[in-house]
């Protein structure tokens, strides 16, 4: 079989590295691809973005694709796997209709409170509702308050505000500045809970779920959880803190009364479904669904799977799972992402980045490229999240070491990442 990953972010080149690890893949592709992909996979790199689905769609036909498995959600949530689909391209990663899971926060909230899936109390208002939002903003006593652009906004779109004020400037920002653009047209304001989160990601053929093992991912810039929010500085798997108990609720509570809903409203859901979920005062709630493997819990989880992917996703994007679950690699798992200078206001490109031939050969060490780019035969960094360091190990001591060790080898100008990744873990 021929694969070809649209994407080129350390969630693309952690599935590269897995997929290209079956028996009965020939070759992958990626497009775009990136550096560290160099001998798994061909990278095509012609500027095509994620969202040109006709040029993507050149590709897989020159190259004879047997599997397209797209990364991003902006593609799936534009219609990436219908297009494909059309031209008889075998596509992993939700139809449009169903990649709307993540796409629009109110459909998922009207979903959930539908079919009684366990989520936070929301009001959805749309931006012809602007007057009716803020009256229901002034109504409101508890805060802080969640105010979230209904639509794709690259992570930026919630907007937790402390006191009224902030609320409103948050409507305003989404309603009237249109910082989110379309995105924010539709504003949802959700309670704020607190607790701890956790990531789900399952598989779904349509028809059955098959979640995966749990992982936890590291959103702010600084140890601590301080600072500003990114695009996730590290993630570990398994979470020891949540117990089966909370994990068999989150199934029973959220996961699979969404793949019954999903089913009675005849939306066919073939590809990732994964589950943000916080659980406060040990209930589970959900929080949002992507329509994609994340990044980077992907780099913490997959190491860990012991089943070949590459047919999993096959079938799955046929409609048709053989198996009932998956099998794992008892393991933990710790993914440390290292960002570029000024990251997340700012963003350092062109950075030279030397080790990375350190720890190539290091034992339960790989490295997954993220933000990185050829440069006069040398590797530099492209802005953004650079790298992320992925150590497997006996318990969560060792991981951490492993990790830390490796991670203490490579470095760029301006290099930051956090040093209490999977911390915790090791506490309990
Ligand atoms: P989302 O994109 O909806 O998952 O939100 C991004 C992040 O904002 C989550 O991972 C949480 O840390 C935080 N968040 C979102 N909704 C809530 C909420 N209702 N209560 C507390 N924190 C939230």
């Amino acid at each position: 079989m021929k694969v070809l990953i649209i994407g080129g972010g350390g969630r693309e080149h952690c599935l590269a590295w897995k997929i290209s690890k079956s028996d009965e893949v020939d070759k992958v592709f990626a497009a775009p691809g990136n550096p560290g992909m160099g001998g798994i996979a061909q990278c095509i790199d012609m500027g095509i973005s994620g969202n040109d689905f006709k040029g993507l769609a050149h590709i897989a036909e020159a190259e004879d694709i047997d599997m397209i498995v797209v990364g991003p959600e902006a593609p799936l949530v534009a219609g990436i796997t219908d297009y494909m689909s059309g031209r008889g391209l075998i596509t992993f990663g939700p139809a449009r209709e169903a990649a709307m899971l993540e796409g629009s926060k109110a459909f998922t909230k009207r979903l959930c409170n539908k079919y009684g899936i366990s989520t936070a109390r929301a009001e959805v208002f749309r931006s012809a509702e602007y007057d009716r939002a803020r009256q229901y903003i002034k109504s409101q006593s508890q805060f802080p308050l969640v105010v979230k652009a209904d639509g794709l906004a690259a992570g930026k779109g919630v907007l937790i505000a402390e006191d009224m004020d902030e609320a409103l400037k948050a409507l305003d920002e989404c309603m009237i500045d249109r910082a989110f653009g379309d995105a924010g047209s539709t504003v949802m304001v959700e309670e704020f809970l607190t607790g701890y989160e956790m990531s789900i990601l399952c598989l779904s053929d349509g028809k059955k779920i098959i979640p995966m093992e749990l992982a936890q991912d590291y959103k702010r810039i600084f140890d601590g959880d301080q600072g500003k929010n990114t695009g996730g500085m590290g993630s570990y798997s398994p979470v020891p803190m949540v117990s089966e108990k909370i994990y068999n609720k989150a199934l029973e509570d959220i996961i699979y009364p969404t793949g019954e809903a999903l089913q009675r409203e005849n939306i066919d859901y073939r590809g990732v479904l994964y589950a943000g979920i916080l659980v406060s005062r040990d209930e589970p709630y959900l929080l949002e669904y992507n329509c994609r493997f994340g990044d980077p819990e992907t780099q913490a989880v997959l190491p860990r799977l012991k089943d070949d992917l590459a047919p999993i996703l096959y079938e799955c994007a046929r409609g048709s799972l053989s198996i009932d679950s998956l099998s794992w690699d008892e393991r933990k798992c710790i993914c440390v992402i290292a960002a570029s200078k000024g990251y997340p206001e700012t963003s350092s490109k062109g950075d030279l980045i030397s080790g990375l031939e350190d720890v190539k050969d290091m034992d339960d060490i790989v490295v997954f490229h993220a933000g990185t780019r050829s440069q006069g035969g040398d590797i530099a960094t492209n802005g953004g999240r650079v790298l992320g360091v992925t150590a497997l190990g006996d318990d969560f001591k060792e991981t951490r070491k492993k990790a830390y060790d490796a991670m203490e080898n490579i470095k760029f100008e301006g290099m930051q990442y956090r040093k209490d990744i999977a911390e915790k873990a090791e506490e309990d």
